[in-house]
């Protein structure tokens, strides 16, 4: 047997991995003890990670060879490479030439490799020639990621894991990390068993497995962050637990803040949110006066019509106490995908450039044309990921190349998206999974390597730069993204009269040129090379001559004057509100042993042992008041679309919600559109990251 080390491919977390291997086939995966997210320890998801990839699996559940339909009703049919890629490239340069540039969108997915957004950035960008290129991490992380430039200057979350260790308070807003990131979880309960006086504050709408272990558990309103935080800094203020040196050396903007969280005192904002006055005086105190207060944050603020604002609202909290740069201290956003962060740094998304370049400056544009040596870049912002399918909906878009996710399931608004699908002269689905909602909109199948096959390099929320590693070949003729990427931009290039504008013949080299990037920037790794990952193990950036676990240490900021912002932006509510038509607002969450759309978990039996088929939840007093009971088949129905599904009592949930988890697709929930066909397209205007967290809706009997 033969052992191979990588890492984990589900979460953000990033752990690794030791897969076990013979004669071509992975036969087992432990935790690599070596590596510093993990130390040797798996959730559920990865210790089961061998069984994805099976021999039942490959030959039942994996795109094994290329596959064209002739029609969309037409059955796929087996082709050749050859012959996909030239048509693919024949009918790209068609749709271009008769519609321009702008008439294809690139759609693709955090889970892929930097090497691989780094191809599919110049597939797009230098070699098709459209702005529109973005990611699914737009559902994921992107206000995040505004929320971190337009308070500290740089999309760079400044903690280590091993903050999590030396906090003496931990704020978990909006994040289950017990089933989301079970890992760091894990690391949590440690500290706290290990901590005399620490405290664990959570905010969250669902009373989860993080909320039981906390000290106090801020059972908010759904959609109502913005108003606790302000609710939160007004009572830091008035008890005078500022940081007034450091306000007064590190930041901007303080004055315009307070003006605004004047009125936000803690009673209005206990009225707004649904808490207890005495709650949030407790947490403010908790979250100032600790020695160290770290945050940890995820979906809950991030995926909301206010995600920037809830962002950057935590954030003022942070800078207003002084809760940053130190060790144990930081606003630090979980990052859901395994590569999330690898495709911000390689810019593969709509509002973002290599080296965390900004598509709205002119001189950040020129930097790229000279770095990629590609002269005439689309330079404007392209559609992000809902204005895409919005635009193919429309007809404006064409033809979209999706690479390894599975927007016909995980996008808001189903109807939208799939009249979009259904009305493109062409769809190309390039993935590992034969079967998924996507599939069936495809006029091509480019089968994709996947997790033990694929090589390269991710890097999780800590900003720690981890080697993955292949074990085996890939299934059937599967080929590697950026592979995929590189001999199709060939053909088109060819067809352009040029010489190829994405040219590397291995992901080594495609990493060299995404490190040449990042040179001189926030997130600089020209010290870095794969030898070094290769010896010395996972890196965090920047890494010029040594790694840098925690950022902001001097007080200095990522911004032109060195100083942080605090944003004052109003407390806005959620984009629809319930009515009485539409009584309940629904969130959407994540089950333990499940992984996004399930196209890979969903392979593996026993993942379904603790979740086995989807339903909606809400609270007893709320069904018994309608004579709902559990088990019963139920109607969920918003503005957009309806679904079915039986109904599960959970007093977790605050009295006028709703949840489903966020998994079940069209196979699981029968001739539906999975659980999106009611979830809205609304987004954030700064982050343009839709609202999955909040739809109002019915629940009655079916
Ligand atoms: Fe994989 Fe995340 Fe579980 Fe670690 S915590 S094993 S990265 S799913």
């Amino acid at each position: 047997m033969a052992e191979t080390k990588s890492t984990c491919p589900y979460c953000g977390v990033g752990c690794g991995v030791v897969i076990e291997h013979e004669d071509g086939q992975i036969t087992g995966v432990r935790g690599d003890p070596d590596h510093p997210a993990n130390f040797g320890r798996l959730c559920t998801k990865g210790s089961n990670l061998h069984l994805t990839a099976t021999p039942v699996v490959i030959q039942h559940q994996r795109l094994r060879q290329p596959q064209k339909r002739a029609t969309r009703s037409a059955r796929p049919e087996v082709v050749s490479w050859d012959q996909a890629n030239r048509e693919i490239a024949d009918r790209l340069l068609a749709i271009r030439a008769a519609h321009g540039p702008e008439s294809i969108g690139v759609y693709i997915s955090g889970q892929l490799l930097t090497e691989d957004y780094h191809a599919f950035n110049k597939l797009a960008r230098a070699v098709i020639g459209t702005p529109h290129i973005d990611s699914n991490s737009r559902l994921c992380m992107s206000s995040a990621v505004v929320g971190y430039k337009q308070s500290l200057g740089a999309d760079a979350p400044p903690c280590s894991y091993e903050d999590i260790e030396l906090a003496d308070c931990v704020l978990v807003s909006g994040a289950n990390p017990a089933w989301a990131h079970p890992i760091l979880f894990r690391r949590l309960e440690a500290a706290r068993a290990a901590k005399t006086g620490h405290k664990l504050i959570v905010i969250d709408p669902r009373r989860t497995e993080t909320a039981e272990l906390a000290d106090l558990h801020l059972q908010l309103r759904p959609g109502t962050d913005v108003a606790l935080c302000h609710g939160l800094l007004h009572a830091v203020i008035w008890q005078g637990w500022t940081a007034p040196g450091f306000i007064a050396e590190s930041t901007e903007g303080f004055d315009e803040l307070k003006e605004l969280v004047r009125d936000w005192t803690p009673a209005r904002a206990a009225q707004v949110c649904g808490l207890d006055e005495a709650d949030i005086w407790r947490a403010a105190e908790w979250f100032a006066t600790s020695p160290s207060s770290l945050s940890l944050y995820c979906q809950g603020l991030n995926q909301s019509s206010s995600g920037t604002a809830k962002n950057t609202a935590l954030i003022n909290l942070h800078l207003a106490t002084g809760q940053i740069g130190k060790p144990g201290a930081g606003p630090f956003s979980l990052t859901g995908q395994p590569n999330a962060m690898g495709g911000r740094e390689s810019g593969g998304m709509a509002t973002l450039l290599p080296g965390h370049r900004d598509p709205g400056r002119p001189e950040d544009w020129a930097e790229v044309a000279t770095l990629w040596n590609v002269p005439d870049l689309p330079d404007r912002r392209g559609h992000t990921a809902v204005e895409m399918f919005e635009a193919a909906a429309r007809g404006s878009i064409r033809a979209l190349w999706i690479v390894c996710t599975n927007p016909a399931q995980s996008m808001p608004d189903q109807a939208v998206v799939r009249r979009a699908l259904d009305r493109c002269e062409l769809v190309i689905l390039q993935e590992a999974f034969a079967h998924t909602a996507t599939a069936k909109y495809a006029d091509y199948l480019l089968p994709a390597a996947t997790w033990g096959e694929k090589e390269g390099t991710v890097t999780n929320s800590e900003r720690r730069i981890s080697r993955v590693r292949p074990a085996v070949p890939p299934a059937g003729e599967a080929r590697a993204d950026w592979r995929i990427a590189r001999d199709i931009a060939a053909l088109i290039d060819a067809g352009l009269g040029r010489p190829p504008r994405l040219a590397a013949a291995t992901p080594e080299a495609l990493w060299l040129e995404h490190r040449a990037a990042t040179r001189g920037r926030d997130l600089d790794i020209t010290g870095l090379s794969w030898a070094k990952l290769d010896a010395d193990g996972p890196q965090q950036w920047p890494f010029v001559n040594a790694a840098t676990p925690r950022l902001y240490t001097d007080g200095r900021f990522a911004t032109a004057d060195g100083r942080a912002r605090f944003v004052a932006k109003p407390y806005q509510p959620p984009a629809e509100e319930p009515s009485p038509g539409l009584p309940f607002a629904l969130t959407t969450g994540r089950l333990r042993d499940q992984w996004h759309g399930m196209s890979r978990s969903g392979s593996v039996p026993g993942l379904f042992a603790h979740e086995g088929r989807p339903a909606v939840r809400m609270h007893p007093a709320n069904a018994a008041r309608r004579k709902l009971a559990e088990g019963e088949l139920v109607t969920v129905r918003s503005r957009r679309g309806e679904l079915v599904l039986p109904l599960k009592l959970d007093e977790n949930l605050p009295p006028a919600g709703a949840d489903i988890a966020m998994h079940w697709g069209d196979e699981f929930i029968g001739a539906q559109d999975g659980i999106n066909a009611v979830t809205q397209g609304a987004f954030c205007p700064d982050s343009k990251q839709p609202e999955l967290k909040f739809s109002a809706v019915a629940i009655e009997p079916a």
